[in-house]
């Protein structure tokens, strides 16, 4: 058997070896710009608070909070208590000596939490329910001191909190209210995205009603993102946005700045040399003498597997149609339309300047909260800009 003797592969190797092969940059410079652009568009009675769940949707809820404080972001909402705790201690060194300590609000309540936990650390529960009031304010008996709480009453999630008539109920009840140093009366919006939504004014005029009927002297919160743009009857005393500040668009050209750029690297450009298939499944028919760029990343990276045959990735700013199915760690771009061909170790573009996490997830048939939270973990995060 006489083996045929290959010429080696005239391409470069990628310039880094042993670096990661994907690349997710979080500009934390359009963060704060951001924070400070949603500041501007209220009242002057209105806080801007910041919601940090989920690693700061993806982001990376340390790096991200730090920006924020940076910027003056004193009040924080996470979904649990132990996000809370790691941030608490990631903002301490900023906080010492300031007199400033910033505020932490979990909104799954004390839910499956220690409350000495919470009230050794002063952390807020968000409230969600007539028993979970009763267990926080018989706590307060029991270490005989005033506890601080946010009560969420639901104006139409029927998610968490009490509804209007719990809420009514819970009125009359002064002698459990007085145990409670009620910080902030808040609800939540279904429909925020969608400006024209009935459902709005609707859950803005329960929400009043109820919190009228509290009669509590404590702040209101109603508005996430979307509920800062319907207007300022919406924003109250406190603003509780997330997404805005990472850049997702509420509006119609997006106001906000994009904060992180995703870049898959190059592994292999190959040129088919027979009509045949692309990827897993064999779903995708490609002929001969098309060219495929192999890019480092996949669905564990949070490239969606929804985005076969509809999402792309840019190369050089050119845009290149994914073919076939999302691999684990890798998707294959067809780059026959590069004036240039690319060459491993080069960049694609996944998420950035040419499309933004609203476009990605337009393409796989979701929402940009989907696409952030999914970014994978083992995507190595830059911080720039800080
Ligand atoms: C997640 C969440 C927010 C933030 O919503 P965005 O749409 O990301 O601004 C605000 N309030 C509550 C209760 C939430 O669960």
């Amino acid at each position: 058997m006489t083996l045929r003797k290959e010429r080696p592969d005239a391409h470069e190797p990628p310039a880094a070896w042993g670096s990661p092969l994907s690349r997710l940059i979080v500009h934390l410079d359009a963060l704060a710009q951001n924070y400070l652009s949603l500041k501007k568009k209220l009242g002057p009675g209105a806080d801007l608070a910041a919601v940090v769940k989920a690693d700061a949707y993806g982001l990376g809820a340390a790096p991200v909070a730090q920006a924020l404080y940076a910027q003056g972001c004193r009040e924080f909402f996470t979904a649990s208590i132990d996000e809370a705790l790691s941030l608490q201690a990631a903002l301490r060194p900023l906080a010492a000596g300031k007199g400033q300590s910033p505020v932490f609000y979990i909104l799954n309540g004390i839910h499956g939490a220690d409350p000495d936990i919470f009230a050794a650390e002063g952390l807020v529960p968000v409230l969600n329910s007539l028993p979970e009031i009763r267990a926080w304010a018989e706590h307060a008996g029991r270490i005989s001191r005033k506890l601080p709480a946010v009560i969420h009453i639901d104006t139409g999630m029927n998610r968490l909190g009490l509804n209007v008539t719990e809420a009514l109920f819970l009125a009359e009840d002064r002698a459990m209210l007085k145990a409670l140093d009620v910080r902030c009366v808040m609800s939540h919006l279904a429909c925020s995205d969608m400006p024209d939504h009935p459902k709005n004014r609707e859950q803005l005029d329960l929400f009043r009603k109820a919190a009228d009927a509290l009669n509590l002297p404590a702040r209101r919160s109603l508005a996430n993102s979307g509920g800062i743009f319907l207007g300022p009857e919406y924003h109250f005393d406190i603003v509780r946005p997330g997404a805005a500040l990472y850049g997702i668009n509420f509006a119609g050209a997006n106001p906000m700045r994009r904060t992180v750029t995703l870049e898959g690297q190059i592994l292999q450009v190959r040129t088919t040399d027979r009509a045949g298939s692309v990827g897993y499944g064999a779903r995708h028919d490609v002929a001969a003498g098309v060219r495929c760029a192999t890019v480092s990343a996949g669905y564990a990276d949070g490239y969606l597997c929804s985005l076969a045959g509809r999402g792309a990735v840019f190369i050089g700013g050119q845009r290149c149609p994914v073919l076939g199915r999302v691999s684990m760690d890798s998707i294959v771009a067809d780059v026959s339309a590069l004036k240039a061909l690319p060459v491993p170790g080069d960049w694609a573009e996944i998420i950035g300047e040419h499309q933004s996490v609203d476009d990605v997830a337009a393409q796989a048939g979701t929402i940009g909260y989907e696409i952030l939270t999914s970014l994978g973990a083992r995507l190595k995060r830059h911080y720039e800009g800080a």
